[in-house]
């Protein structure tokens, strides 16, 4: 895979502690270590994730399917959903009170972004800047997606769209109980219907929990593409785990930049 990249996406890169070799146009490295002895240049710069020139391996692909849970509906909340378009779902998960969440909730969060879009990023649940919001990844962690993004050329808005498997916020942040997770899993199959994308991104362990099936962790299942009725799905760190671990970003850079990958083998 290669990119054009502008001097701000050189600054985003470098931002996410990722390393970038361009041969032709670049002397050395954007994180100030000394040039690389001259060598037979690739055609294109290549993207690399902690200084490996390799370029991201794609596996097309090589997991099942994930098997579908079966909706388990609570009586009013719900119900009905697979029929909904985007503005009754919107005011269904508003309403919602399906799961005892809906008691310490300020907002729902139902997701933000382009409705066309071809990237459609799953995250696990609100946190209390969401909450307050209303909106997914906003604070810290909503930077540096939106970094990751805009070193990709997205934006939030734009070509992408960005939801949480819950939509309301678990108290005190603690992680999602498993009958939350099934109770509010069809308003997120329904966006993924309404929406139709071309790569998901499923970022953190319970994202992946709910899209795959699977308990495996994220080391084992990244570097692959999956599959979610029948859309390509990469697999990645949470961001709210880069800012803890700051290594792995540039893993996450990899798996974005597999994602990228996929996209555009399918013609994207
Ligand atoms: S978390 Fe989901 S199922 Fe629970 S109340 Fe909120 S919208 Fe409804």
């Amino acid at each position: 895979m290669s990119l054009e990249l502008d001097e701000r996406q050189h600054a985003m890169l470098a931002e996410m502690g990722v390393r970038l070799f361009q041969p032709h146009s670049h002397p050395g490295r954007i994180d100030g270590t000394p040039p690389e002895p001259a060598r037979q240049a690739p055609p294109k710069p290549a993207l690399t994730a902690g200084g490996d020139v390799r370029r991201p391996q794609v596996v097309v692909p090589v997991v099942a399917q994930a098997a579908r849970a079966p909706v388990q509906t609570a009586e009013g909340a719900t119900s009905g959903v697979e029929l909904m378009q985007w503005d009754a779902l919107a005011q269904a998960v508003a309403q919602c009170r399906g799961c005892s969440l809906c008691n310490g909730r300020r907002n729902t969060v139902f997701g933000v972004g382009d409705r066309q879009a071809d990237w459609l990023i799953v995250g696990e649940a609100p946190g209390e800047n969401e909450d307050l919001q209303g909106e997914p990844f906003v604070g810290q962690a909503g930077l540096l997606l939106d970094n990751m993004l805009k070193a990709l050329g997205l934006d939030r808005r734009q070509k992408v769209y960005i939801a949480n498997v819950l939509k309301c916020r678990p108290p005190g942040n603690r992680n999602p109980e498993p009958q939350e997770v099934a109770q509010c899993e069809p308003f997120l199959r329904r966006q993924v219907e309404l929406l139709q994308p071309r790569i998901i991104l499923a970022m953190g362990r319970f994202a992946v929990q709910a899209l795959l099936q699977s308990n495996e962790p994220i080391g084992k299942l990244r570097g692959k593409v999956h599959r979610y009725n029948e859309i390509p799905l990469v697999v990645t760190y949470h961001p709210a785990y880069l800012l803890r671990n700051l290594p792995d970003k540039a893993k996450a850079w990899a798996d974005l930049c597999l994602a990228l990958e996929v996209l555009q083998q399918s013609g994207g």
